[in-house]
């Protein structure tokens, strides 16, 4: 350790994420990024060790978005920080902010490609996978560089920074005589963006002509944490709601105004939309028929201009956050006495009424099923999220997560976590152990089995953390499901071992484990593993047959005749 009046790059590095406000620290070590996480640890901060980076990187995205400061993720060079890329990359699709801090290898011999350990030039292969990515290279632009990338991850439209941190800058000194050092507390580092008083008229206008508005409510408004001003602009104007999936909870998903059970219904109807903080990507169809109503009229709220007019026509952009639009939004509904005609709201709730019935029905089909269905396990988690709201739930995989999504209400904000915006598959356990150490709360992974398999063995990072995650593998021995066949000497590129012990993961590292394969048989290991606080897997198993091809997404799927092959 230096004296008092030099310090190196790493500590100056320490020094400005703590001085604004980040304690947590998500990585994976070695060459040349060691002592650092030592030093991080050293100086009261919390570092916790991957297996993968990927996992790490995700863990430091959820961390973002759960806690609204950037999530700090750490890897090593070339290698880890390839692994860590996607998640970047992801990261920034979804709109969390993170600052991925990889260390590299040395400039001279990258440039002149004379082969260096772990040479890559990083610095350039982030740029197109996040907003921003910066080079350190001298201590005393440490806190600058902290600065620019913490601003640049939380303001505007949220997404990742790459920090690159050459070996050099970590170790070189500087005299700190604190004025040079530029370690600051960074002042209103995601400033509020007030929209026009002319994009609120365009706004009300439509509003005041139409019968059949819709809002729809997106994570956008989530990382806004505009719960507040949603919910009271839709009691205000009594109108119907959709929660994309990681809104669900900004409004309680039993609130009668909610339409996610008359989705299909309230879509084609709707003759105004109403968008806080969603995009009309495929997640949404494109916003176009026959989902959508062609000739609907679309308001859309967003911070970022560039998503107006993307896919359809935006009679009615509002450029501004989340909060301060809304409020404005609400304002002017309240002075002009806007109203909207309440029979279209009765109606999108009798579509809820009579499909929630058909739901039950197969949810109590489910409950006597053997061999076990999704209905069947997912019911038991239904019933135990609605009496604990206050669990964080990620969830990923195609029928487990298309259902999982459909059947558990949320009752809270920022507490669903899952695939995002791509729909990608291994971020579970990531997510997870975030969701547990930022809120100290417990958790639920639900994982299909092929998801839990691109990151199972963060399950020795959560044992070993001893943190409150319960991971619930809906085992159907199968990407979609586990019957496929296609020739008789191979099993088919779907197929999965549908007898696998994925409990056994658990109790390799000190956990608990448990197998269920009945309604009855889920639900007591659930209450027993939620009650008990420790890090656990259950292992459901399902009929190989339950589960259909992409989920509620086939109609993405390339088809080719096989047959004809
Ligand atoms: P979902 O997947 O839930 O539909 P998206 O991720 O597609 O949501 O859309 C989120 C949108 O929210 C993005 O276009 C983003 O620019 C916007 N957004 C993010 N933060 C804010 C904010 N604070 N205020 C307004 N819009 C925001
Ligand atoms: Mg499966």
């Amino acid at each position: 350790m230096s004296d008092s009046t030099t310090k190196s790059g790493a500590e100056l590095l320490i020094d400005a994420l703590k001085i604004n406000g980040i304690q947590n620290i998500y990585g994976l070590v070695g060459i040349p990024v060691t002592d650092l996480a030592r030093l991080a640890q050293i100086e009261g901060m919390n570092y916790y060790g991957f297996r993968r980076e990927d996992a790490a990187v995700n863990a430091a995205a959820a961390a973002g978005f759960i806690t609204g400061k950037p999530g700090i993720a750490l890897t090593v060079s070339a290698p880890g920080f390839l692994n860590g890329l996607p998640s970047l990359a992801q990261a920034t699709k979804n709109c969390f902010p993170l600052i991925m801090i990889s260390g590299s290898s040395d400039r001279n011999i990258i440039d002149l490609d004379q082969g260096d350990y772990e040479g890559l030039d990083q610095y350039n292969i982030a740029k197109p996978f996040c907003k921003a990515a910066f080079r350190v290279n001298r201590a005393e632009d440490m806190g600058t560089a902290v600065a620019r990338a913490i601003r640049t991850a939380v303001s505007g439209r949220p997404g990742g920074v790459y920090l690159d941190l050459p070996a050099e800058a970590i170790e070189s000194m500087m005299i700190d005589d604190k004025k040079g050092n530029n370690v600051y507390e960074i002042v209103d580092p995601a400033p509020s963006v007030i929209p026009s008083d002319e994009s609120i008229s365009r706004a009300i206008n439509i509003i005041k002509n139409s019968q059949k508005p819709l809002v729809i409510v997106g994570k956008g408004a989530a990382s806004a944490r505009a719960e507040k001003e949603v919910k009271e602009l839709i009691d205000t104007l009594n109108v119907p709601y959709l929660p994309m999936s990681m809104a669900k909870g900004l409004i309680p998903d039993d609130d009668s105004h909610s339409a996610a059970a008359a989705r299909s219904y309230s879509l084609k109807n709707a003759d105004t939309i109403i968008l806080l903080g969603a995009r009309l990507n495929w997640l949404l169809s494109h916003g176009k028929a026959p989902v959508f109503n062609e000739s609907a009229q679309v308001i859309q709220i967003d911070i970022d201009a560039y998503e107006f007019d993307s896919n359809r026509r935006i009679d009615a952009p509002i450029l501004g956050d989340m909060k301060s639009s809304l409020r404005k939004l609400i304002d002017a509904v309240h002075e002009q006495e806007v109203t909207v005609e309440s029979q279209w709201l009765d109606d999108v709730q009798n579509v809820v009424l009579s499909n929630k019935e058909k739901m039950r029905t197969r949810l109590e089909a489910g409950k006597t099923s053997e061999p076990l269905n999704f209905f069947g396990a997912l019911l038991p988690l239904q019933e135990y999220m609605n009496e604990h709201p206050d669990t964080y739930l990620v969830s990923e995989g195609a029928n487990t997560l298309d259902m999982g999504r459909n059947i558990i209400d949320m009752k809270l904000p920022r507490h669903r976590l899952d695939c995002g915006t791509w729909g990608v598959m291994g971020i579970g356990l990531g997510y997870a152990i975030a969701a547990a150490v930022e809120t100290g709360k417990r958790v639920i992974a639900l994982e299909g089995d092929s998801a839990f398999g691109f990151d199972a063995m963060e399950m020795e990072t959560i044992c070993r953390y001893h943190l409150p995650v319960t991971v619930v593998v809906l085992n159907n021995g199968g990407i979609y499901n586990g019957t496929d066949k296609v020739v008789d000497n191979q099993p088919s590129p779907t197929n999965l071992d549908p007898r696998a012990h994925y409990e056994y993961l658990s109790s390799a590292f000190g956990g608990d484990s448990y197998v269920a394969s009945t309604y009855s048989e889920v639900k007591d290991a659930l209450v027993k593993a939620m009650d008990s606080n420790n890090p656990s897997i259950i292992n459901a198993t399902l009929n190989p047959s339950a589960g259909t091809e992409s989920g509620h997404i086939d109609n993405l799927n390339a088809k080719i005749d096989l047959k004809k092959a």
